[in-house]
């Protein structure tokens, strides 16, 4: 279960999905929700946004998970804030790091406004203590950068990256044919250590391995929002909020909706 905390974070990048509205998740109803995610059987919950350092309750709610609950806790996140005391207070909760670059050096700070010196402290700071992974927007800008993306990844001891090819949203188009066909030959000459993987929803014409083939539908994924509203991803217009009744009844709801 992929699971937004937050709307709010300090980067605009002009390609972000992300809903601009404020909104947070309430600790008390995130934390019932986790438990019910758990006694119903799933793997694992990601913890995104926005941007996740900026959900004041991070470390309580890692902590709980950890101790509470047998799901795994992934995060995605700029990377940007993280620090030696952010660190010092996941570390042995969060199983895994996303960390989103989508290109490096100039690109970088182009597309993201923030310095790639600053990105690099703080790899340092997330590889030191962590399993971790690069997620990477592809589109027109980055698909270049694709080589020193992954010689980023293998610098700091990356074991994934995740090529998102560019999905449409209200400020820009989703990325181009050109660029996929592009993204594609890098993904079949591409012979280096890092674990290359994509979204689920990504159209591309190279060999995939399902690593859980009969899990489909909610049943491999779904997300909830930071409004508390269930949906079978987050690019999804439709979803339906989790009431009193908790967040399994509330995919259920959902499961009939997407049926219909
Ligand atoms: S860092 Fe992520 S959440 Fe923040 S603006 Fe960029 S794409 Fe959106």
């Amino acid at each position: 279960m992929s699971i937004a905390l937050t709307n709010a974070c300090d980067l605009a990048c002009s390609y972000c999905y992300a809903p601009k509205h404020r909104a947070v998740l309430n600790l008390d109803s995130l934390l019932g929700w986790v438990d019910d995610l758990d006694r119903a059987g799933a793997l694992g919950v990601g913890f995104g946004g926005g941007e996740p350092t900026l959900y004041k309750h991070l470390p309580e709610v890692c902590t709980y998970v950890a101790e509470h609950t047998g799901l795994a806790i992934t995060m995605t996140t700029h990377g940007l804030r993280w620090n030696a005391a952010l660190v010092s207070r996941l570390r042995g909760a969060v199983n895994f790091v996303r960390v989103s670059v989508d290109g490096t050096g100039s690109t970088y700070e182009r597309l993201r406004g923030r310095s790639f010196e600053r990105l690099r402290k703080a790899l340092q700071e997330i590889a030191g203590d962590f399993r971790w992974g690069i997620n990477t927007v592809v589109n027109e800008d980055t698909v270049g950068d694709l080589d020193a993306i992954a010689s980023l990844g293998e610098e700091y001891g990356a074991t994934e990256l995740l090529l998102l090819p560019q999905q449409p949203t209200k400020t820009a188009g989703g990325v181009d044919q050109t660029t996929l066909r592009e993204l594609e030959n890098w993904i079949l000459g591409y012979s280096g250590p890092v674990t290359l993987t994509t979204s689920g929803d990504a159209d591309l014409g190279v060999p995939i391995a399902e690593v859980l083939p009969r899990e489909v539908g909610l049943r491999s994924y779904a997300h909830i929002d930071a409004t508390g509203t269930v949906r079978t991803s987050s690019y999804s217009r439709s979803g339906i909020s989790i009431e009193q009744d908790g967040v399994m009844a509330a995919l259920q709801r959902l499961a009939r909706l997407e049926a219909r």
